[in-house]
Protein backbone atom coordinates (compact mmCIF):
# COMPACT_ATOMS: atom_id res chain seq x y z
CA UNK A 1 0.00 0.00 0.00
CA UNK A 2 1.35 3.79 -0.62
CA UNK A 3 2.47 5.50 2.12
CA UNK A 4 0.27 8.18 3.46
CA UNK A 5 1.46 11.77 3.33
CA UNK A 6 1.07 13.01 6.57
CA UNK A 7 -0.86 16.48 7.10
CA UNK A 8 1.13 19.65 6.50
CA UNK A 9 0.84 22.98 8.58
CA UNK A 10 0.47 26.00 6.88
CA UNK A 11 1.13 29.17 8.97
CA UNK A 12 -0.78 32.23 7.29
CA UNK A 13 -3.95 31.70 5.10
CA UNK A 14 -3.08 34.59 2.71
CA UNK A 15 -2.20 34.28 -1.22
CA UNK A 16 0.77 31.73 -0.61
CA UNK A 17 -0.71 30.17 1.81
CA UNK A 18 -3.91 29.35 0.36
CA UNK A 19 -2.52 28.69 -3.16
CA UNK A 20 -0.50 26.04 -1.21
CA UNK A 21 -3.04 24.21 0.24
CA UNK A 22 -4.84 24.02 -3.16
CA UNK A 23 -1.54 22.37 -5.07
CA UNK A 24 -1.60 20.18 -1.92
CA UNK A 25 -4.87 19.18 -1.98
CA UNK A 26 -4.98 18.36 -5.61
CA UNK A 27 -2.30 16.04 -4.55
CA UNK A 28 -4.50 14.43 -2.00
CA UNK A 29 -1.62 15.75 0.40
CA UNK A 30 -3.74 17.28 3.82
CA UNK A 31 -3.49 20.91 5.11
CA UNK A 32 -4.39 23.18 8.04
CA UNK A 33 -3.85 26.42 7.00
CA UNK A 34 -3.88 28.12 10.51
CA UNK A 35 -4.37 31.93 9.85
CA UNK A 36 -4.76 35.05 12.56
CA UNK A 37 -7.23 36.46 11.11
CA UNK A 38 -11.17 35.53 10.44
CA UNK A 39 -10.77 35.30 6.84
CA UNK A 40 -13.68 37.55 6.54
CA UNK A 41 -11.65 41.19 6.50
CA UNK A 42 -11.57 42.86 2.94
CA UNK A 43 -8.12 44.29 3.24
CA UNK A 44 -5.66 45.45 0.82
CA UNK A 45 -5.74 46.97 -2.90
CA UNK A 46 -4.99 46.22 -6.61
CA UNK A 47 -2.50 43.37 -7.66
CA UNK A 48 -1.23 42.23 -11.02
CA UNK A 49 -0.89 39.23 -12.39
CA UNK A 50 1.74 38.72 -15.19
CA UNK A 51 0.97 35.96 -17.09
CA UNK A 52 3.05 33.34 -15.11
CA UNK A 53 1.07 33.82 -12.30
CA UNK A 54 -2.31 33.61 -14.18
CA UNK A 55 -0.55 30.30 -15.96
CA UNK A 56 -0.33 28.94 -12.60
CA UNK A 57 -3.87 29.68 -11.16
CA UNK A 58 -5.19 28.26 -14.12
CA UNK A 59 -2.97 24.64 -13.79
CA UNK A 60 -4.45 24.33 -9.80
CA UNK A 61 -8.13 25.64 -11.23
CA UNK A 62 -8.22 28.92 -9.68
CA UNK A 63 -8.57 30.67 -12.78
CA UNK A 64 -12.34 30.38 -13.22
CA UNK A 65 -13.20 31.66 -9.96
CA UNK A 66 -11.25 34.69 -10.19
CA UNK A 67 -12.05 35.49 -13.76
CA UNK A 68 -15.80 37.49 -12.94
CA UNK A 69 -13.58 40.02 -10.76
CA UNK A 70 -10.52 40.45 -12.65
CA UNK A 71 -10.14 43.10 -15.50
CA UNK A 72 -7.68 42.23 -18.48
CA UNK A 73 -5.92 45.33 -19.69
CA UNK A 74 -5.14 46.76 -23.33
CA UNK A 75 -1.74 47.54 -22.41
CA UNK A 76 1.09 49.33 -20.26
CA UNK A 77 1.13 52.60 -21.14
CA UNK A 78 4.06 54.63 -19.93
CA UNK A 79 4.05 58.57 -19.16
CA UNK A 80 7.20 61.10 -18.50
CA UNK A 81 5.70 62.11 -14.92
CA UNK A 82 6.40 65.62 -15.77
CA UNK A 83 5.79 66.60 -18.99
CA UNK A 84 2.98 64.41 -19.36
CA UNK A 85 4.33 62.89 -22.75
CA UNK A 86 3.62 59.39 -23.43
CA UNK A 87 6.63 57.65 -24.27
CA UNK A 88 5.69 53.65 -25.17
CA UNK A 89 2.60 51.51 -24.85
CA UNK A 90 3.54 47.84 -24.33
CA UNK A 91 0.11 45.73 -25.72
CA UNK A 92 -1.22 43.30 -23.63
CA UNK A 93 -5.04 42.15 -24.02
CA UNK A 94 -5.54 39.62 -25.82
CA UNK A 95 -2.26 39.59 -28.06
CA UNK A 96 -0.48 38.76 -24.82
CA UNK A 97 -2.85 36.24 -24.33
CA UNK A 98 -1.75 34.55 -27.25
CA UNK A 99 1.82 35.56 -27.17
CA UNK A 100 2.62 34.13 -23.65
CA UNK A 101 -0.58 31.38 -23.40
CA UNK A 102 -2.31 32.73 -20.13
CA UNK A 103 -3.83 36.66 -19.92
CA UNK A 104 -2.45 39.58 -17.86
CA UNK A 105 -5.05 40.46 -15.16
CA UNK A 106 -5.61 43.05 -12.59
CA UNK A 107 -8.06 42.69 -9.53
CA UNK A 108 -8.11 43.43 -6.02
CA UNK A 109 -6.55 41.35 -3.69
CA UNK A 110 -9.79 40.87 -1.36
CA UNK A 111 -11.34 39.30 -4.91
CA UNK A 112 -7.80 37.09 -5.44
CA UNK A 113 -8.07 35.53 -1.68
CA UNK A 114 -11.77 35.13 -2.10
CA UNK A 115 -11.21 33.20 -5.13
CA UNK A 116 -8.71 30.99 -3.21
CA UNK A 117 -11.02 30.13 -0.17
CA UNK A 118 -13.79 29.30 -2.69
CA UNK A 119 -11.52 26.78 -4.39
CA UNK A 120 -10.21 25.81 -0.78
CA UNK A 121 -13.60 25.11 0.74
CA UNK A 122 -14.30 22.64 -2.55
CA UNK A 123 -11.46 20.16 -1.07
CA UNK A 124 -12.35 17.78 1.68
CA UNK A 125 -8.04 17.77 1.97
CA UNK A 126 -8.19 21.66 3.21
CA UNK A 127 -8.95 22.36 7.17
CA UNK A 128 -9.12 26.27 7.11
CA UNK A 129 -8.21 26.80 10.71
CA UNK A 130 -9.24 31.47 11.51
CA UNK A 131 -8.15 32.84 14.49
CA UNK A 132 -5.25 30.62 14.90
CA UNK A 133 -2.06 33.30 15.27
CA UNK A 134 1.33 30.70 15.14
CA UNK A 135 3.15 32.29 18.03
CA UNK A 136 5.40 29.05 19.05
CA UNK A 137 6.68 25.76 16.77
CA UNK A 138 8.30 22.80 18.47
CA UNK A 139 9.38 19.43 17.53
CA UNK A 140 7.90 16.74 19.30
CA UNK A 141 9.13 13.51 18.20
CA UNK A 142 8.67 13.26 14.94
CA UNK A 143 5.53 15.70 14.67
CA UNK A 144 5.87 19.34 14.04
CA UNK A 145 3.45 21.33 16.76
CA UNK A 146 2.19 24.78 15.95
CA UNK A 147 0.66 26.86 18.89
CA UNK A 148 -0.82 30.03 19.58
CA UNK A 149 -1.13 32.17 22.31
CA UNK A 150 -4.29 30.89 23.78
CA UNK A 151 -2.05 27.70 23.85
CA UNK A 152 -3.99 25.73 21.18
CA UNK A 153 -2.12 23.51 18.79
CA UNK A 154 -2.39 22.00 15.68
CA UNK A 155 -0.01 19.28 14.29
CA UNK A 156 1.27 17.85 11.50
CA UNK A 157 4.14 16.58 9.56
CA UNK A 158 5.61 19.70 8.41
CA UNK A 159 5.13 23.33 8.45
CA UNK A 160 5.17 26.07 5.55
CA UNK A 161 5.78 29.42 6.59
CA UNK A 162 3.60 31.30 4.43
CA UNK A 163 2.84 34.25 6.95
CA UNK A 164 4.07 37.18 4.96
CA UNK A 165 6.43 39.60 4.97
CA UNK A 166 6.87 39.72 8.42
CA UNK A 167 6.64 36.54 9.42
CA UNK A 168 6.58 34.89 12.30
CA UNK A 169 7.95 31.58 11.51
CA UNK A 170 10.89 33.06 9.67
CA UNK A 171 11.64 34.93 13.22
CA UNK A 172 11.34 31.56 14.82
CA UNK A 173 13.34 29.14 12.64
CA UNK A 174 15.76 31.78 11.09
CA UNK A 175 16.02 34.53 13.88
CA UNK A 176 18.91 35.68 12.39
CA UNK A 177 16.93 36.97 8.83
CA UNK A 178 16.04 40.47 9.05
CA UNK A 179 14.15 42.33 6.63
CA UNK A 180 15.88 45.14 4.19
CA UNK A 181 14.09 48.47 3.58
CA UNK A 182 14.35 49.40 -0.21
CA UNK A 183 14.62 52.73 0.20
CA UNK A 184 11.22 53.47 -0.98
CA UNK A 185 7.10 53.81 0.06
CA UNK A 186 4.47 52.87 -1.51
CA UNK A 187 1.00 54.65 -1.33
CA UNK A 188 -2.23 53.16 -2.33
CA UNK A 189 -5.46 54.41 -3.09
CA UNK A 190 -8.87 52.81 -4.93
CA UNK A 191 -10.97 55.46 -6.73
CA UNK A 192 -14.33 54.50 -8.76
CA UNK A 193 -13.59 54.76 -12.69
CA UNK A 194 -16.44 55.88 -13.66
CA UNK A 195 -15.98 59.52 -14.35
CA UNK A 196 -12.34 60.15 -14.21
CA UNK A 197 -10.64 62.30 -17.16
CA UNK A 198 -8.68 60.96 -19.80
CA UNK A 199 -6.25 59.22 -20.14
CA UNK A 200 -6.80 58.09 -16.12
CA UNK A 201 -10.20 56.59 -17.62
CA UNK A 202 -8.14 54.42 -19.95
CA UNK A 203 -8.42 50.38 -20.20
CA UNK A 204 -4.90 50.45 -19.70
CA UNK A 205 -2.15 49.74 -17.11
CA UNK A 206 -0.44 53.60 -16.97
CA UNK A 207 2.71 53.80 -15.07
CA UNK A 208 3.81 57.47 -14.73
CA UNK A 209 7.81 58.09 -14.21
CA UNK A 210 9.13 60.86 -11.99
CA UNK A 211 12.54 61.64 -10.46
CA UNK A 212 13.11 58.89 -7.68
CA UNK A 213 9.24 58.24 -7.63
CA UNK A 214 6.89 56.60 -9.95
CA UNK A 215 2.79 56.05 -10.15
CA UNK A 216 1.26 53.40 -11.67
CA UNK A 217 -2.71 53.00 -12.10
CA UNK A 218 -4.92 50.15 -13.69
CA UNK A 219 -8.43 48.87 -12.93
CA UNK A 220 -10.21 46.37 -10.71
CA UNK A 221 -13.09 44.45 -9.47
CA UNK A 222 -13.69 44.15 -13.03
CA UNK A 223 -13.06 47.72 -14.25
CA UNK A 224 -15.15 49.43 -11.86
CA UNK A 225 -12.56 51.45 -9.26
CA UNK A 226 -8.97 52.54 -10.25
CA UNK A 227 -6.29 51.08 -7.91
CA UNK A 228 -3.63 53.65 -7.91
CA UNK A 229 -0.03 53.88 -6.46
CA UNK A 230 2.42 56.18 -5.59
CA UNK A 231 5.96 54.94 -4.93
CA UNK A 232 8.50 57.52 -3.59
CA UNK A 233 11.67 57.41 -1.97
CA UNK A 234 11.69 57.89 1.77
CA UNK A 235 9.60 56.13 4.48
CA UNK A 236 10.80 54.41 8.15
CA UNK A 237 10.12 50.62 6.51
CA UNK A 238 7.99 49.86 8.90
CA UNK A 239 4.60 47.65 8.83
CA UNK A 240 1.72 49.98 7.35
C1 LIG B 1 -4.09 42.32 4.60
C2 LIG B 1 -3.15 42.32 3.42
C3 LIG B 1 -3.37 43.21 2.37
C4 LIG B 1 -2.49 43.23 1.28
N1 LIG B 1 -2.74 44.08 0.26
C5 LIG B 1 -1.97 44.06 -0.85
C6 LIG B 1 -2.26 44.88 -1.98
O1 LIG B 1 -3.21 45.62 -1.96
N2 LIG B 1 -1.45 44.84 -3.06
C7 LIG B 1 -0.36 44.00 -3.11
O2 LIG B 1 0.33 43.97 -4.13
N3 LIG B 1 -0.06 43.21 -2.05
C8 LIG B 1 -0.83 43.22 -0.93
N4 LIG B 1 -0.54 42.42 0.14
C9 LIG B 1 0.66 41.61 0.06
C10 LIG B 1 0.48 40.42 -0.82
O3 LIG B 1 -0.72 39.76 -0.56
C11 LIG B 1 1.64 39.50 -0.55
O4 LIG B 1 2.85 40.18 -0.52
C12 LIG B 1 1.80 38.47 -1.62
O5 LIG B 1 0.56 38.04 -2.07
C13 LIG B 1 2.58 37.29 -1.06
O6 LIG B 1 1.67 36.43 -0.42
P1 LIG B 1 1.98 35.73 0.94
O7 LIG B 1 1.03 34.59 1.03
O8 LIG B 1 3.44 35.47 1.07
O9 LIG B 1 1.64 36.79 2.05
P2 LIG B 1 0.28 37.49 2.42
O10 LIG B 1 -0.66 37.50 1.29
O11 LIG B 1 0.71 38.76 3.06
O12 LIG B 1 -0.36 36.51 3.53
C14 LIG B 1 0.17 36.28 4.81
C15 LIG B 1 -0.95 35.74 5.68
O13 LIG B 1 -0.41 35.28 6.89
C16 LIG B 1 -1.23 35.71 7.96
N5 LIG B 1 -0.38 35.74 9.15
C17 LIG B 1 0.60 36.63 9.46
N6 LIG B 1 1.21 36.28 10.60
C18 LIG B 1 0.60 35.14 11.02
C19 LIG B 1 0.79 34.29 12.14
N7 LIG B 1 1.74 34.53 13.05
N8 LIG B 1 0.00 33.19 12.27
C20 LIG B 1 -0.97 32.92 11.34
N9 LIG B 1 -1.20 33.70 10.26
C21 LIG B 1 -0.41 34.79 10.10
C22 LIG B 1 -1.76 37.05 7.51
O14 LIG B 1 -2.95 37.40 8.20
C23 LIG B 1 -2.01 36.78 6.04
O15 LIG B 1 -3.29 36.26 5.81
C24 LIG B 1 -1.37 42.36 1.26
C25 LIG B 1 -1.16 41.47 2.31
C26 LIG B 1 -2.05 41.43 3.39
C27 LIG B 1 -1.83 40.45 4.53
Amino acid sequence: MAKRERRVLIAGGGIGGLAAAIALGRGGIETSVLERSSFTEETGAGIQLGPNATRALATLGILEAIEPFAFMPEAICIHDGISGRRLQSVPLGKSAEERYGAPYLTLHRADLHAGLRTVTQGLAAVELRPNFAVTAIETRGDEVVAKDAAGSEAKGGSLIGADGLWSTVRSLVAPEASLRFTGATAWRALVPRKGLPSPFDAPVVGLWLGPRAHLVHYPVRGGDDLNVVAVAEGGVGSQG
